[in-house]
């Protein structure tokens, strides 16, 4: 099996440091010797690949960007990277270090008490523990500020009802971050496996995520210690502030899925010929493809290098995280289709990893926050006027 060797038109590297080159390089060779090698079977079983978790952990891919308590303390641009060749693998890879560093972690790490820090934080970032994050429900995905979740508080403890869904990771995770509906408002609550009252239920039949957990998080009077809800937590806005830097890993994480999609295309189109000796790459009608390809994977790296940056500066706002998530999926899901169709019936087949980052893609234009909501958050900040209702 050839080895990626990445996607650089116009020398995206020269703006990478060595370290970065060095971060990528080494989750480009996890990916090419650990993933590449099992995804397929794994994504046609519909199994997550949970031998891969320590070894993750062990490469500091969880949490990458947070300080202390055994993170890896990476720069943003490190962490986007690392995002990158692991949605290369899969989005499913992806998924799973997405919600257990910036979806979990993050806001252990951001709302957290010292005791929930030192409990949890070393656990998941070795992988040596799994978390999930329950925030959607049966009854509302784009506006979660409706949610039907309580938590009502009886002397020490709080007592949860209600149910979340379409939650990665859900079954597998040793620590559920819930989000729910207190009097005072919205509160986020470290609820643990095995609590009475808490359980999960896997969904099935998903024809995208394959190799990925999704469940649902069921709450019938679940008794959570007051000392497992995060003290830092300022209503929704708090959840939103997770789902900021998931959105960001998100951004460049697709950039994987397209390149991945991107190369395919180009080495088949080498090869294949028809009508005569001239491969299909020859045609322009296939290079006009290729080239709206690798232009918008270009013009994505750049955003995310852009948005990299005002996040390292801590001047990001969640509108410029809107703009990277929703165009760079975009671009990815595209080309995606492009290289299927580039392929013909060959690209219909699991030998090629097209049509499953096709099909994740669609997930990942769905979930932390749709493609509509960031074209809304996109129009608020340049017109001032919410047009979600
Ligand atoms: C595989 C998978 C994994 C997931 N993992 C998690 C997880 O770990 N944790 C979690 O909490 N959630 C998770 N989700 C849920 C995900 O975040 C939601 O599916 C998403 O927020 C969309 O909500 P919905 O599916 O209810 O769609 P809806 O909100 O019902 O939207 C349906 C359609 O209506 C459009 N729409 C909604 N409101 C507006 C509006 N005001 N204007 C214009 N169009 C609008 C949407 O853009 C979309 O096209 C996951 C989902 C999937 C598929």
């Amino acid at each position: 099996m050839a080895r990626f060797s990445g996607v650089d038109y116009i020398q995206f590297d020269s703006l990478l440091s060595e370290q970065e080159l060095l971060v990528r390089q080494t989750t480009r060779q996890f990916v090419d010797e650990r993933v590449v090698p099992i995804i397929r079977e794994a994504y046609n079983n519909a199994v997550f690949p949970s031998a891969l978790i320590r070894e993750m952990g062990r490469l500091g891919f969880f949490g990458a960007n947070l300080e202390g308590y055994g993170c890896a303390g990476m720069n943003n641009i490190e962490y986007g990277l690392i995002m990158q060749e692991l949605e290369r693998g899969d989005s499913g890879l992806r998924s799973f270090a997405s919600v257990q560093g910036a979806l979990v972690m993050y806001p252990i790490h951001a709302y957290g008490s010292e005791e929930q820090k030192q409990r949890w934080l070393p656990e998941l970032q070795s992988g040596e523990a799994v978390g999930c994050f329950g925030l959607t429900e049966p009854d509302f995905g784009s506006n979660p500020s409706a949610m039907r979740t309580t938590a009502e508080q009886r002397g020490d403890s709080w007592i949860l009802n209600g149910e979340k869904t379409w939650i990665t990771n859900g079954s597998a995770a040793d620590v559920a971050l819930v989000w729910a509906r207190a009097p005072e408002g919205i509160r986020g609550f470290l609820v643990e496996k095995g609590t009475p009252g808490f359980e999960t239920s896997d969904i099935h039949g998903k024809l995208s995520m394959r190799a990925s957990i999704t469940s649902s998080l069921h709450f019938a009077g679940c008794s959570v210690p007051e000392v497992n809800r995060l003290p830092g937590v300022q209503g929704l806005a708090s959840a939103l502030g997770c789902l900021t830097q998931a959105r960001f890993g998100i951004g460049w994480g697709v950039l994987g899925a397209a390149m991945d999609c991107y190369e395919t295309a180009r080495s088949y189109t080498l090869e294949r010929k028809q009508f005569g000796d001239k491969p299909l790459a020859g045609h322009q009608l296939v290079q006009e493809k290729l080239a709206w390809m690798i232009t918008e994977i270009t013009k994505g790296q750049l955003l995310a290098l852009q948005v990299a940056k005002l996040k390292e500066s801590g001047k990001v706002e969640a509108a410029h995280v809107s703009m990277l998530k929703r165009n760079n999926v975009a671009i990815a899901l595209e080309c995606a289709r492009l290289s299927r169709d580039l392929l013909g019936a060959n690209g219909i087949m699991d030998e090629y990893p097209i049509m499953r980052h096709m099909c994740n893609l669609e997930t990942v234009k769905t979930y932390e926050g749709t493609d509509h909501i960031h074209a809304l958050v996109i129009g608020e900040k340049i017109t001032g006027l919410p047009a979600y209702r």
